[in-house]
């Protein structure tokens, strides 16, 4: 059945509009007996009503974008696609090469957000050129970069390319609160989207007794907690990954859920927030 919550969208810079809510993908794509169960998840996921899903040329060797693509085949207008260039690609024609390779592995003509995956040797100005013309030639929607923290975010948005800088995905979850000191709310205040990943904590993450009370009184799974809380104010993206059917269906019910101040203290309680300045988790 259809859940119009997935399709909570959230805006940022250079006219950014993209859904709140969608699925990752990294560990995909690694075992061909595993193939079918993680084309499955995507299109139960899709079915249900997501709308967005992360992915990148780094998962599965390549292998993530086919599973993606299978996925979404027929209904590629229904789908947000994010994918990432690798660093040691992305100099001013090897990020262009690398996108088309994704565009070829995910049967697509355009990218809804091509993001660095993370910051490498290769100047940025040079790969956001690439992806300024990525954009021009209609390859790409939107881009943006993965893992930076606030000095790096700063740098980017000061470059010439920098107004059009609208999302940066980064590592985000109850046990991993670092970047509500600064980078959050700068983000906020610049417009930029962040998509936290790992909202589970890659599937780590311990429900405390004040998490389970507060998952009992939605009557959804702690998992769906933690995953809504990451979706929880208006420039913030979730992208769990699930790939059993169970999970995938815990997850989803996340977009449903709205915290209410009561829940936030108990959450706050259990995971406190940062006290000081604390440098970026990378996974
Ligand atoms: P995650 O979403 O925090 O956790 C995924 C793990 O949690 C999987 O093992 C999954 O199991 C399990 N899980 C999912 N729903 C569950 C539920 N309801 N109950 C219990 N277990 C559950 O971790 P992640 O994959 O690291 O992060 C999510 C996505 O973010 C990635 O897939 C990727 O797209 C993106 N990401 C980006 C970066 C980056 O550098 N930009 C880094 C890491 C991740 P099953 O799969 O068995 O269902």
């Amino acid at each position: 059945m259809l859940q119009p919550a997935l399709a909570r969208t959230v805006r940022g810079r250079d006219g950014l509009v993209m859904p709140a809510f969608g699925l990752g993908t990294w560990r995909m794509g690694e075992s061909k007996s595993r193939r079918a169960a993680e084309v499955a998840a995507l299109k139960l996921g899709l079915d249900q009503g997501v709308r967005l899903i992360d992915t990148a040329e780094m998962y599965g060797d390549g292998a993530a974008e086919t599973i993606v693509a299978e996925a979404a085949q027929g209904r590629r207008d229904e789908v947000f696609i994010v994918s990432k260039v690798m660093p040691h690609n992305a100099s001013r024609a090897g990020a262009i090469r690398a996108a088309e390779a994704s565009l070829a592995r995910l049967m697509t003509d355009r990218i809804d957000l091509y993001l660095l995956h993370w910051r490498g040797s290769h100047p940025l100005e040079e790969t956001l050129e690439a992806f300024v013309r990525l954009k021009h030639e209609g390859k790409i929607r939107h881009f943006g970069v993965s893992n930076f923290d606030t000095e790096a975010m700063a740098g980017a948005l000061l470059g010439r390319h920098g107004a059009a800088v609208a999302s940066n995905q980064v590592m985000y979850n109850l046990a991993r609160r670092g970047i509500e000191t600064r980078l959050l709310p700068w983000c906020a205040k610049h417009d930029v989207v962040v998509m936290a990943y790992s909202p589970l904590d890659r599937g780590q993450l311990a429900a405390s007794k004040g998490l389970r009370a507060v998952a009992s009184r939605h009557g959804v799974t702690p998992e769906a907690i933690a995953i809504a809380w990451t979706m929880r104010l208006p420039h913030l993206v979730t992208i769990p990954k699930a790939t059993s059917p169970t999970h995938v269906h815990a997850d989803l019910a996340a977009a449903r859920i709205s915290l209410t101040p009561d829940d936030l203290a108990v959450l706050d309680a259990d995971y406190p927030p940062p006290e000081g300045d604390v440098p970026l988790d990378i996974e």
